[in-house]
Order: structure tokens, then C-alpha cells, then sequence
């Protein structure tokens, strides 16, 4: 059981509440088996042979946001939710994962993309063939976020760069390894991997956390190396990198913006400092943190595309983040990703723009 490599957390937490009070799949549905020791005693009864995995115990396990808020803020440092995803793999090795990932397996397999039944087109990009600067979108910007896709291309032309994007460019397998489908999930990696290396770029460019989570974190475990020559830069460092050396240029923001964090970006990948660079650099003194913020940031729900059955109402996850942004007044929420977006906007009275669509509208 690939339980047993995470014993040690599963002992830690089944019987703590300390982080109890910042989980969003509790706070939302206020099940027990919905927050961190409930999901820890779950796996507990497996571990120890008391149960075998129910219906109702893999929806728990499924319904985690595998957000690491219960990690970041624990004294003890147990990170719960690799205990979550080791669960995740040996349910998929017994086949018994709810239907709804098998059909999200199949829509990233047939379409490239996660939306379960929908049909829908790739964001039309011109760029040029063969570029040091590789744009990689993922099925999020690529398929549903275009103005995302768009948004970056703006500022990358601004900056006086070249750029290239993949044709067909396949998944990068973080959902299906989110999922449990390890083996897919690799696959899936080392075909993206493979398509990067035969264009080989210095450069490859990201917009979503997501993406470049996987890229930076999930090809290291898969052992697919993109090597000292090619290196991964969100679009915040980009923009942070190209302003420093005055090769683009930005009006000055002047009403007050705070930023939204992201679990993908800065809490797994420790990437917290360059879009805050950048928004104290365009907005000054209008720029404005949030009470809770970097690691302890109220999580955006990047990877609750499951919880629910996949029916999360994203206006009560972005609610608790309107909340602290209108208590700062701040008139503007910056997201570093899409699906924070779409989960603060109906929440937040005022206006919310993914990071690159904010320095977009900036361009002098
Ligand atoms: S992650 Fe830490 S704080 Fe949360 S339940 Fe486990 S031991 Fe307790
Ligand atoms: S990862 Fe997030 S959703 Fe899952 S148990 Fe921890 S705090 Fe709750």
C-alpha cells in the first residue's frame, strides 16, 4: 500500500484539530471526514487493516483541495495531503475511484483537456516557429482562459521578444497524478516533455501555477529533467526580470490593488515573491497585503476540480478572499491564476484580473 510511505502523518493527524479552522473542503460542506483529521483517521483504519475503503471514505479522500493550507499551517510540518495523494493511487490500483475521475482520465486523454462533455476550441495565438522563448499554456489557458493566453503575448511582444508556442501541446499529467492515475500522469509528462525538448528553447514562459508546478516539481519526481539550459519562469518573473532591465515599460497603477496568492505557485513552489515585486514596483504605496498571505494565504481552490462531484460554487471559496481584499480597500484583486479568477470575481465588489491581464493594461 503506498499508504504505508506516509504512516508517520497519517499517526500525526488523526487525532490533532489544530488546523481544522483553515481547510476549505470543511469549511464548505462542515463534514468531519471533509477536514484534516478526518481524512487522516480514514486512511488510519486502511493503514491498520480496521476498514477497507468505502464509497463514502474515497469521496472524502476526493473531495481534499489539495490545497496544503492544513500543511502551512502545521507546527509539526505533517504534510497531510501527500498522504492524500498516496491514498489517491492505491484506490486507482484497485479501480476504485468514483466514476467522475475515470471520465475527467478520459477527457484529458480524448481531448486534452479536464472539462468533462464540453467541447471546445484551442485559444488562437499567432507566434513564430522557432523562438528561445517557448509559451506553454496548459488545458486551463489553453482551452477555457484565453484572455490569459492573450494577455501574455502582449506583454511578451512588449518586451521585444520572440516567442513559440506548441502545437498540439499535450497535458502535462498534474491532474491525473492529482487524480491517483500515476502511471497516466507520467505518460502524459514525458509526452509534453519530449515536445519541449524538440523545439529546444532557453526559455519556457507560464502563466499557470498549475503548469508550472508541474514542470518544476512533478517532471523532477518522473525523472524528466529540462536541464540547466532551459529554464521555467512564471510570467511574474518575467515581468519583474524585463523591468528591471527597462525593457518594458508600465504606466504607474495609482488606486489600491492587493494580490491573491496562489497554493501552486507559492505555497508548493515557493514562489511568492516576484508578482509582489512587481505590483510594488507598478503601484507604489496602492499596493496592499492581505492579513493572510505567501504560505498562509487562504487557499483560491486551483485543484478543487473534484470536490463535490466537480459542483464546487466557487463564489464560497472566493468569499472569505473578498472578505480580507475589501477589508485592506483594496478596488482591485490580482490572481495568479485563472480559476481564483472566476472564484473571487462573484464574490469581490471590485474588480479582479489575472496577473498578466493587470500588466496588460499597463502597457505604455
Ligand atoms: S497537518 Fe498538522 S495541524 Fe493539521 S491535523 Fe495534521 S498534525 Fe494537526
Ligand atoms: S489539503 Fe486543503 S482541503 Fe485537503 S485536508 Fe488539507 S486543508 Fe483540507
Amino acid at each position: 500500500m503506498e499508504i504505508e510511505k506516509t504512516r508517520q502523518i497519517i499517526k500525526s493527524c488523526r487525532y490533532c484539530l489544530m488546523c481544522k479552522h483553515v481547510c476549505p473542503s470543511g469549511s464548505y460542506s462542515y463534514f468531519e471526514s471533509d477536514y484534516p483529521r478526518g481524512r487522516a483517521l480514514i486512511m488510519d483504519r486502511v493503514l491498520e487493516g480496521k476498514n477497507d475503503y468505502t464509497k463514502d471514505m474515497i469521496d472524502a479522500l476526493y473531495n481534499c483541495f489539495l490545497c496544503d493550507s492544513c500543511h502551512a499551517s502545521c507546527e509539526g510540518d505533517w504534510e497531510l495531503p501527500q498522504a492524500v495523494r498516496q491514498a489517491r493511487y492505491d484506490i486507482v490500483a484497485r479501480d476504485l475511484e468514483p466514476q467522475r475521475a475515470k471520465e475527467i482520465k478520459e477527457s484529458l486523454q480524448n481531448t486534452g483537456h479536464p472539462f468533462v462533455g464540453e467541447t471546445l476550441d484551442p485559444v488562437r495565438i499567432s507566434s513564430q516557429k522557432e523562438c528561445d522563448l517557448l509559451y506553454v499554456m496548459g488545458p486551463y489557458i489553453r482551452f477555457k482562459q484565453h484572455d490569459i493566453a492573450k494577455a501574455a503575448k502582449s506583454i511578451i511582444e512588449a518586451s521585444g521578444d520572440c516567442f513559440s508556442i506548441l502545437e498540439d501541446e499535450p497535458d502535462c499529467g498534474a491532474v491525473l497524478d492529482m487524480l491517483g492515475y500515476r502511471k497516466e500522469a507520467e505518460n502524459k509528462g514525458r509526452a509534453l516533455f519530449n515536445k519541449i525538448g524538440h523545439r529546444k528553447p532557453k526559455r519556457i514562459l507560464v502563466s499557470d501555477p498549475l503548469l508550472y508546478y508541474c514542470i518544476s516539481s512533478l517532471f523532477k519526481d518522473w525523472g524528466l529533467d529540462t536541464g540547466k539550459d532551459m529554464a521555467i519562469e512564471h510570467i511574474s518573473g518575467y515581468v519583474l526580470r524585463n523591468l528591471k532591465a527597462g525593457r518594458l515599460d508600465l504606466k504607474k497603477f495609482d488606486e489600491r490593488v492587493t494580490l491573491v496568492d496562489s497554493e501552486y505557485l507559492c505555497r508548493f513552489c515557493d514562489y511568492c515573491l516576484e508578482p509582489r515585486e512587481v505590483l510594488k514596483e507598478v503601484c507604489g504605496k496602492n499596493f496592499v497585503e492581505m492579513r493572510h498571505r505567501k504560505k498562509q494565504m487562504i487557499a483560491t481552490g486551483e485543484a478543487a476540480f473534484f470536490f463535490n462531484g466537480g459542483k464546487v460554487e466557487g463564489s464560497l471559496l472566493g468569499k472569505r478572499i473578498a472578505q480580507e481584499a475589501e477589508a485592506v480597500r483594496a478596488g482591485t484583486a490580482v490572481t495568479l491564476s485563472g480559476t481564483a479568477k472566476e472564484n473571487l470575481s462573484s464574490s469581490f465588489s471590485g474588480k479582479v484580473l489575472e496577473f498578466g491581464e493587470f500588466i496588460r493594461e499597463l502597457i505604455q
